[in-house]
Protein backbone atom coordinates (compact mmCIF):
# COMPACT_ATOMS: atom_id res chain seq x y z
CA UNK A 1 0.00 0.00 0.00
CA UNK A 2 1.53 3.65 -0.93
CA UNK A 3 1.62 5.86 1.84
CA UNK A 4 -1.85 7.82 1.97
CA UNK A 5 -1.46 12.23 1.35
CA UNK A 6 -1.72 14.11 4.30
CA UNK A 7 -2.23 17.08 3.44
CA UNK A 8 -0.44 20.53 3.81
CA UNK A 9 1.35 21.04 6.68
CA UNK A 10 2.88 24.33 8.25
CA UNK A 11 4.86 25.87 11.09
CA UNK A 12 2.76 27.89 13.36
CA UNK A 13 5.16 28.38 16.42
CA UNK A 14 8.98 29.68 16.11
CA UNK A 15 10.81 30.97 19.48
CA UNK A 16 14.42 31.96 20.02
CA UNK A 17 16.23 34.13 22.51
CA UNK A 18 16.59 37.64 22.23
CA UNK A 19 19.51 38.32 25.51
CA UNK A 20 17.66 37.21 28.08
CA UNK A 21 14.32 37.29 26.83
CA UNK A 22 12.04 34.28 25.38
CA UNK A 23 10.55 35.49 22.20
CA UNK A 24 7.78 33.64 20.74
CA UNK A 25 6.19 34.06 17.26
CA UNK A 26 2.67 31.94 17.34
CA UNK A 27 0.31 32.29 13.93
CA UNK A 28 -2.71 32.80 15.20
CA UNK A 29 -4.26 32.16 11.84
CA UNK A 30 -3.89 33.19 8.07
CA UNK A 31 -6.25 33.97 5.31
CA UNK A 32 -5.37 33.03 1.64
CA UNK A 33 -6.88 36.35 0.15
CA UNK A 34 -7.22 36.92 -3.89
CA UNK A 35 -5.36 39.61 -5.53
CA UNK A 36 -2.42 41.79 -4.52
CA UNK A 37 -4.56 44.20 -7.03
CA UNK A 38 -6.68 46.50 -6.23
CA UNK A 39 -5.81 46.09 -2.25
CA UNK A 40 -1.66 47.30 -2.87
CA UNK A 41 -1.41 50.14 -5.28
CA UNK A 42 -5.32 50.23 -6.60
CA UNK A 43 -6.05 49.17 -10.55
CA UNK A 44 -3.54 52.30 -11.42
CA UNK A 45 -0.52 49.97 -10.00
CA UNK A 46 -1.90 47.24 -11.31
CA UNK A 47 1.28 46.17 -13.85
CA UNK A 48 3.78 46.96 -11.20
CA UNK A 49 2.41 44.61 -8.84
CA UNK A 50 2.06 42.04 -11.16
CA UNK A 51 6.00 42.78 -12.64
CA UNK A 52 7.07 42.65 -8.37
CA UNK A 53 4.98 39.61 -7.47
CA UNK A 54 6.34 38.00 -10.93
CA UNK A 55 10.18 39.25 -9.77
CA UNK A 56 9.49 37.57 -6.58
CA UNK A 57 8.27 34.46 -7.74
CA UNK A 58 4.84 35.01 -5.92
CA UNK A 59 1.41 35.03 -7.43
CA UNK A 60 0.22 38.00 -8.08
CA UNK A 61 -3.65 36.59 -8.17
CA UNK A 62 -3.55 35.01 -4.24
CA UNK A 63 -1.57 36.16 -1.37
CA UNK A 64 -0.96 34.35 1.73
CA UNK A 65 -1.91 37.04 4.75
CA UNK A 66 -0.82 35.46 8.28
CA UNK A 67 -2.10 37.02 11.72
CA UNK A 68 1.03 36.67 13.53
CA UNK A 69 0.90 37.32 17.83
CA UNK A 70 4.24 37.93 19.32
CA UNK A 71 5.08 36.84 22.99
CA UNK A 72 7.95 38.49 24.71
CA UNK A 73 8.94 36.83 28.37
CA UNK A 74 11.28 39.02 30.56
CA UNK A 75 11.66 37.11 32.98
CA UNK A 76 9.85 39.03 35.12
CA UNK A 77 6.56 39.27 32.79
CA UNK A 78 4.75 37.57 29.72
CA UNK A 79 3.98 39.88 27.35
CA UNK A 80 1.52 39.44 24.56
CA UNK A 81 1.88 41.70 21.61
CA UNK A 82 -1.85 41.57 19.96
CA UNK A 83 -4.68 38.91 20.52
CA UNK A 84 -5.41 37.95 16.52
CA UNK A 85 -8.85 37.06 15.34
CA UNK A 86 -10.62 35.37 18.51
CA UNK A 87 -14.03 34.42 17.93
CA UNK A 88 -14.91 37.65 15.38
CA UNK A 89 -15.83 34.77 13.11
CA UNK A 90 -18.51 33.21 15.22
CA UNK A 91 -19.66 36.18 16.83
CA UNK A 92 -20.18 38.58 13.73
CA UNK A 93 -21.67 37.52 10.95
CA UNK A 94 -20.13 40.32 9.02
CA UNK A 95 -17.00 38.78 9.62
CA UNK A 96 -17.68 35.28 8.35
CA UNK A 97 -16.01 35.29 5.25
CA UNK A 98 -13.41 37.83 5.79
CA UNK A 99 -11.49 36.53 8.92
CA UNK A 100 -10.48 33.33 10.04
CA UNK A 101 -10.82 31.68 13.39
CA UNK A 102 -8.48 32.15 15.77
CA UNK A 103 -6.06 29.51 17.66
CA UNK A 104 -3.73 31.65 19.54
CA UNK A 105 -5.35 30.12 22.65
CA UNK A 106 -4.69 26.96 21.33
CA UNK A 107 -1.21 27.30 20.05
CA UNK A 108 -0.10 29.23 23.53
CA UNK A 109 -0.85 25.68 24.99
CA UNK A 110 1.19 24.02 22.69
CA UNK A 111 4.10 26.55 23.39
CA UNK A 112 3.81 26.02 27.06
CA UNK A 113 1.47 29.06 28.34
CA UNK A 114 -1.82 29.30 29.59
CA UNK A 115 -4.05 32.71 29.20
CA UNK A 116 -4.05 33.12 33.01
CA UNK A 117 0.12 33.49 32.45
CA UNK A 118 -0.24 36.88 30.38
CA UNK A 119 0.84 39.58 32.45
CA UNK A 120 0.71 42.48 29.63
CA UNK A 121 -1.79 42.56 26.93
CA UNK A 122 -0.23 44.98 24.23
CA UNK A 123 -2.43 46.24 21.73
CA UNK A 124 -0.26 47.92 18.11
CA UNK A 125 -3.54 49.47 17.11
CA UNK A 126 -7.61 48.82 16.98
CA UNK A 127 -7.87 46.67 13.87
CA UNK A 128 -10.17 43.57 14.08
CA UNK A 129 -7.44 40.82 13.57
CA UNK A 130 -5.76 42.49 16.20
CA UNK A 131 -8.03 43.07 19.27
CA UNK A 132 -10.37 40.33 18.17
CA UNK A 133 -8.99 37.77 20.38
CA UNK A 134 -9.06 39.77 23.95
CA UNK A 135 -12.18 38.72 24.77
CA UNK A 136 -14.54 35.04 24.15
CA UNK A 137 -18.16 35.76 24.80
CA UNK A 138 -17.89 39.38 26.27
CA UNK A 139 -15.37 38.01 28.83
CA UNK A 140 -11.61 38.23 28.88
CA UNK A 141 -9.85 35.60 27.58
CA UNK A 142 -5.86 36.78 29.70
CA UNK A 143 -7.72 37.29 33.37
CA UNK A 144 -5.04 38.37 35.11
CA UNK A 145 -3.56 40.73 32.28
CA UNK A 146 -3.26 44.71 32.42
CA UNK A 147 -3.40 46.39 29.19
CA UNK A 148 -1.12 48.77 26.98
CA UNK A 149 -3.13 50.48 24.81
CA UNK A 150 -2.16 53.41 22.49
CA UNK A 151 -3.03 56.82 23.55
CA UNK A 152 -3.88 58.30 20.15
CA UNK A 153 -5.25 54.64 19.04
CA UNK A 154 -7.95 54.73 21.84
CA UNK A 155 -8.88 58.65 21.69
CA UNK A 156 -9.60 58.01 18.14
CA UNK A 157 -11.89 54.78 18.12
CA UNK A 158 -13.12 55.76 21.38
CA UNK A 159 -14.48 59.23 19.93
CA UNK A 160 -15.74 58.03 16.96
CA UNK A 161 -15.29 61.08 14.89
CA UNK A 162 -14.00 61.11 11.31
CA UNK A 163 -14.03 57.43 11.37
CA UNK A 164 -14.26 56.55 7.43
CA UNK A 165 -17.28 54.20 6.29
CA UNK A 166 -15.22 51.17 5.68
CA UNK A 167 -14.44 51.70 9.39
CA UNK A 168 -17.50 51.95 10.97
CA UNK A 169 -17.76 48.44 12.03
CA UNK A 170 -14.16 48.10 12.88
CA UNK A 171 -14.98 51.20 15.53
CA UNK A 172 -18.18 49.18 16.67
CA UNK A 173 -15.99 46.42 17.56
CA UNK A 174 -13.81 48.59 19.45
CA UNK A 175 -16.22 50.28 21.55
CA UNK A 176 -17.27 46.78 22.47
CA UNK A 177 -13.99 44.75 23.41
CA UNK A 178 -11.71 47.36 23.70
CA UNK A 179 -13.26 50.25 25.50
CA UNK A 180 -14.69 48.47 28.66
CA UNK A 181 -11.18 47.15 29.22
CA UNK A 182 -10.23 50.93 29.69
CA UNK A 183 -9.46 50.37 33.38
CA UNK A 184 -7.13 48.17 33.73
CA UNK A 185 -4.99 49.86 31.00
CA UNK A 186 -2.41 52.10 30.42
CA UNK A 187 -2.55 54.66 27.76
CA UNK A 188 0.75 54.68 25.84
CA UNK A 189 2.74 56.90 23.58
CA UNK A 190 5.72 56.86 21.42
CA UNK A 191 8.94 57.19 23.85
CA UNK A 192 6.91 55.49 26.18
CA UNK A 193 8.45 52.63 28.51
CA UNK A 194 6.06 49.20 28.67
CA UNK A 195 8.23 47.17 30.69
CA UNK A 196 11.51 47.43 31.09
CA UNK A 197 13.30 46.82 27.49
CA UNK A 198 10.38 47.36 25.61
CA UNK A 199 9.33 50.71 24.33
CA UNK A 200 6.78 52.31 21.69
CA UNK A 201 7.75 54.00 18.60
CA UNK A 202 5.64 56.42 16.05
CA UNK A 203 4.04 53.90 13.34
CA UNK A 204 1.27 56.40 12.84
CA UNK A 205 -0.66 55.82 9.09
CA UNK A 206 -1.51 52.31 8.85
CA UNK A 207 -4.10 53.11 11.84
CA UNK A 208 -4.27 56.81 13.38
CA UNK A 209 -2.33 55.48 16.85
CA UNK A 210 -0.35 52.54 14.98
CA UNK A 211 2.51 52.04 17.69
CA UNK A 212 6.04 49.67 17.06
CA UNK A 213 7.91 48.54 19.51
CA UNK A 214 11.57 47.78 20.15
CA UNK A 215 12.44 45.55 22.36
CA UNK A 216 16.03 45.18 24.30
CA UNK A 217 17.71 42.64 26.78
CA UNK A 218 21.06 42.34 27.18
CA UNK A 219 22.46 44.71 24.56
CA UNK A 220 20.30 42.66 21.78
CA UNK A 221 17.45 44.31 20.21
CA UNK A 222 14.54 43.69 17.64
CA UNK A 223 11.99 45.56 16.63
CA UNK A 224 8.04 44.64 16.36
CA UNK A 225 6.67 46.74 13.82
CA UNK A 226 3.26 45.03 13.87
CA UNK A 227 0.94 46.32 10.70
CA UNK A 228 4.01 49.11 9.59
CA UNK A 229 4.01 46.51 6.37
CA UNK A 230 1.02 44.87 4.81
CA UNK A 231 3.23 42.57 2.69
CA UNK A 232 6.70 41.35 2.41
CA UNK A 233 6.97 42.46 -1.06
CA UNK A 234 5.00 45.10 -2.12
CA UNK A 235 5.00 47.23 1.33
CA UNK A 236 9.20 46.45 1.43
CA UNK A 237 9.72 47.39 -2.39
CA UNK A 238 6.97 50.29 -2.96
CA UNK A 239 6.60 52.01 0.07
CA UNK A 240 4.62 54.57 -1.55
CA UNK A 241 1.81 52.36 -2.78
CA UNK A 242 -1.31 53.26 -1.27
CA UNK A 243 -2.99 50.44 0.69
CA UNK A 244 -6.59 50.27 1.28
CA UNK A 245 -6.85 49.66 4.55
CA UNK A 246 -4.41 52.06 5.52
CA UNK A 247 -6.49 54.48 7.46
CA UNK A 248 -4.46 57.69 6.56
CA UNK A 249 -2.54 56.77 3.39
CA UNK A 250 0.28 59.66 3.00
CA UNK A 251 0.96 58.93 6.59
CA UNK A 252 1.25 55.27 5.82
CA UNK A 253 3.59 55.63 3.10
CA UNK A 254 5.94 58.64 5.15
CA UNK A 255 5.81 55.78 8.44
CA UNK A 256 6.78 52.90 6.34
CA UNK A 257 9.97 54.58 4.97
CA UNK A 258 10.76 56.33 8.18
CA UNK A 259 10.92 52.82 10.07
CA UNK A 260 12.45 51.22 7.25
CA UNK A 261 15.21 53.20 7.06
CA UNK A 262 15.49 53.14 10.12
CA UNK A 263 15.80 48.88 10.47
CA UNK A 264 17.84 48.91 7.51
CA UNK A 265 20.44 51.88 9.34
CA UNK A 266 20.29 49.76 12.60
CA UNK A 267 20.41 46.05 11.29
CA UNK A 268 17.27 45.71 13.37
CA UNK A 269 15.24 41.95 13.73
CA UNK A 270 12.15 42.65 13.10
CA UNK A 271 8.86 41.00 13.88
CA UNK A 272 5.75 41.67 11.55
CA UNK A 273 2.46 40.70 12.22
CA UNK A 274 1.49 40.38 8.50
CA UNK A 275 5.13 38.79 6.99
CA UNK A 276 5.52 35.37 6.40
CA UNK A 277 5.84 33.51 9.02
CA UNK A 278 7.72 33.17 11.47
CA UNK A 279 7.21 37.04 10.72
CA UNK A 280 10.78 37.38 11.06
CA UNK A 281 13.47 38.89 8.95
CA UNK A 282 15.82 41.93 7.74
CA UNK A 283 15.52 45.01 5.80
CA UNK A 284 18.02 45.99 3.26
CA UNK A 285 17.60 49.46 1.18
CA UNK A 286 17.48 48.51 -2.68
CA UNK A 287 16.88 51.06 -6.17
CA UNK A 288 14.29 53.33 -4.18
CA UNK A 289 12.98 50.69 -2.15
CA UNK A 290 13.57 48.02 0.08
CA UNK A 291 13.62 44.52 0.42
CA UNK A 292 12.39 41.70 2.92
CA UNK A 293 15.13 39.40 4.17
CA UNK A 294 13.80 36.35 5.47
CA UNK A 295 15.11 35.63 8.57
CA UNK A 296 17.06 32.09 8.31
CA UNK A 297 18.59 30.55 11.23
CA UNK A 298 20.49 33.55 13.03
CA UNK A 299 18.07 33.21 15.79
CA UNK A 300 18.89 29.90 16.31
CA UNK A 301 22.47 29.99 16.91
ZN1 LIG B 1 -3.35 43.62 10.86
Amino acid sequence: MPASMQGKMQPTIYRFKLGGFEVTSIMDSKVIRAGLTPSYGGEANADAVKALAKASRIDADRYEHPFTPLLVNTGKELVLFDTGNGSLREEHEQLKNRLPAGNLVARMKEAGYKPEDVDVVVLTHGHPDHIGGLTKGGQPVFPNARYVFGAAEFDFWNKGENVREARKFNRELYVKIVVPLANRATMTKPGDEVVPGIRAVDAFGHSPGLLAFTIESDGKHMINWADTAGHYVVSLQRPDLPLDVDDDKEKAAATRKRIFDMVAKEDLLVAGFHMPFPGLGYVERGQGGYSWVPHSYQMNL
